[in-house]
């Protein structure tokens, strides 16, 4: 018998299930794992072994905490298997802690840290994990150091070594998420589902118990001859009975993104971003008529069609340095630092010869390369961050290397994205502003507003205040206040 066992054993240790080393014995694990959190009415949820991390994380949303017999809980909801929001548990913890946890891309969030504990193969302890509503590695558990404490060995080219599971068989533990009998039949209107905004709004949007589509613009064509106004979608679906349109039209398919959204309109759907606004949006040079129109501080700005006029427009701007936008930019790539006089000349010269427009822009030089991005939804400032322009840059973009940190805005600040917003007629928009010497100037107003940065850093789920925004409007038409 005992030399059963100690085959037994060995060939355990050999297989490396168990690792003997001086702290006692080890289990190995694999870079993700099934694990279960009983206590939580969680039985099977599937975490990456992250030794890179300190404490342990689960993805949750509509954390709420509270008191109870004077003892801190936290309420919430969480999507136990990944990808797919269908399945929901609501679960409560003990709190034991809030904490600043910094997320894989190095900005520091306060979290609840709840105590309880974790079943990994045939061992059950006791663990510390924080609640975050981030879910950008996509795994809705992330096995930190601390929980691993002495017991475990992760594997780094292995998965599953304790097992897989049935997602089937699992789903059948959870709860269905029921749609809510408010919820709205909603069309995020984009071209890549994959990008972290648009899986974010489909996200934040299914959480609220909504019906989600994802429609990617180059797919969906219409009928605009019919009586009624159609949308079909490839293979002939006829897209009906829809109550919002999310536009989030790329820079290259504003033309026809903008015509799909129209005709969304003209069935009487809702639209987020009216496509006027999205059009208004997309003309540089008309967004800044607007918001002089308004009164709205922005660069010194001129514009001309002929060349002949080159040097009269560097006098007008007041003359070099200054910038050189092309009309249809986007991203910084149209942007450019002319630093002479002769410089911008011929910049300007070439660019004409070339047939582009452009317009040509007082440098904010004491800018040094940085700008604020104010996320505005319904005429609110729900988040905003600093962009820095990379060594060797003055232009702030993200895209271009640019880094972003949080950022105080003033009360003009705020008033003039809320404004300029208002100016262009949008509902969701993200307002750069530069500061300069004398105050805060707009540089321009982004309708499709990325998401990543923005909850990154401020930790707000802009995503989900997007959705509520909808859900604002069709309750002020439920209750008469709104057409
Ligand atoms: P794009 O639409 O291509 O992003 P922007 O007009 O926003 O073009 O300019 C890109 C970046 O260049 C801005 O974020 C800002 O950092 C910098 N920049 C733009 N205009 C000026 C200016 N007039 N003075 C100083 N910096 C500027």
């Amino acid at each position: 018998m005992v030399y059963l066992l100690a085959i037994l054993y060995r060939n355990l240790y050999e297989s490396g299930d168990i690792l003997r080393g001086s702290m006692g014995e080890k289990i190995v694990i694999g870079k993700e794992e099934w694990c279960g959190l009983n206590k939580l009415g969680l039985p099977a949820i599937k975490a990456r072994g992250d030794s890179g991390a300190r404490t342990s994380s689960l993805h949750a949303f509509n954390i709420h905490p509270y008191e109870e017999n004077g003892r801190k809980y936290v309420s919430f909801d969480i999507h136990p298997l990944q990808d797919n929001r269908k399945v929901i548990q609501s679960c409560r913890g003990l709190v034991v802690d809030r904490r600043e946890v910094k997320s894989s891309s190095g900005e520091v969030e306060q979290r609840h840290v709840i105590k309880t504990p974790l079943t990994l193969g045939e061992q059950t302890w006791d663990i510390e994990i924080t609640l975050t509503n981030r879910d950008s590695m996509g795994y809705r558990m992330l096995l930190g150091r601390e929980a691993m404490k002495e017991r475990i060995l992760i594997d780094p080219e292995a998965s599953f070594c304790r097992g897989t599971r049935n997602t089937e068989e699992i789903e059948k533990n959870y709860r269905k998420v029921m749609p809510k009998r408010e919820g709205l039949r909603i069309l995020l209107l984009a071209s890549n589902p994959k990008l972290y905004s648009n899986k974010r709004i489909m996200e934040a949007g299914e959480e609220r118990g909504h019906d989600m589509r994802f429609i990617n613009i180059q797919h969906g064509y219409m009928n605009i001859s019919s009586s009624q106004p159609e949308v079909h979608y490839r293979g002939g679906e006829w897209l009906k009975d829809i109550d919002a349109v999310i536009p989030r039209i790329r820079p290259s398919m504003t033309y026809y993104g903008c015509a799909l959204t129209r005709q969304f309109e003209a069935m009487g759907a809702y639209c987020l971003n009216h496509s006027d606004s999205i059009s208004r949006s997309r003309d540089k040079l008309r967004s800044l008529q607007l918001l002089s129109d308004s009164r709205i501080a922005m660069p010194t700005t001129a514009f001309a069609n002929s060349p002949v006029d080159t040097k009269e427009i560097i006098k007008m701007v007041g003359g070099a340095p200054l910038v050189i936008k092309l009309l249809e930019g986007t991203q910084g790539k149209g942007v450019v630092l002319a630093e002479t006089s002769k410089a911008a000349e011929s910049v300007i010269n070439a660019f004409k010869s070339l047939h582009a427009n452009i317009l040509v822009q007082e440098f904010i030089k004491e800018a040094q390369g940085k700008d604020i991005r104010c996320f505005v939804i319904d005429g609110k400032v729900v988040g905003s961050i600093q962009r820095e322009a990379a060594a060797g840059d003055f232009r702030a973009n993200l895209h271009l290397g640019g880094k972003a940190s949080p950022v105080r805005i003033t009360a003009q600040e705020r008033k003039i994205a809320i404004t300029a917003t208002k100016a262009i007629g949008l509902k969701v928009a993200g307002v750069d502003l530069i500061r300069s010497k004398d105050g805060p100037k707009v540089l321009e107003i982004n309708s499709s507003p990325g998401l990543e940065g923005i909850e990154d850093i401020t930790g707000k789920d802009v995503a989900g205040q997007m959705i509520e925004s909808i859900e604002k409007r069709f309750r002020r038409v439920r209750e008469g206040q709104e057409t």
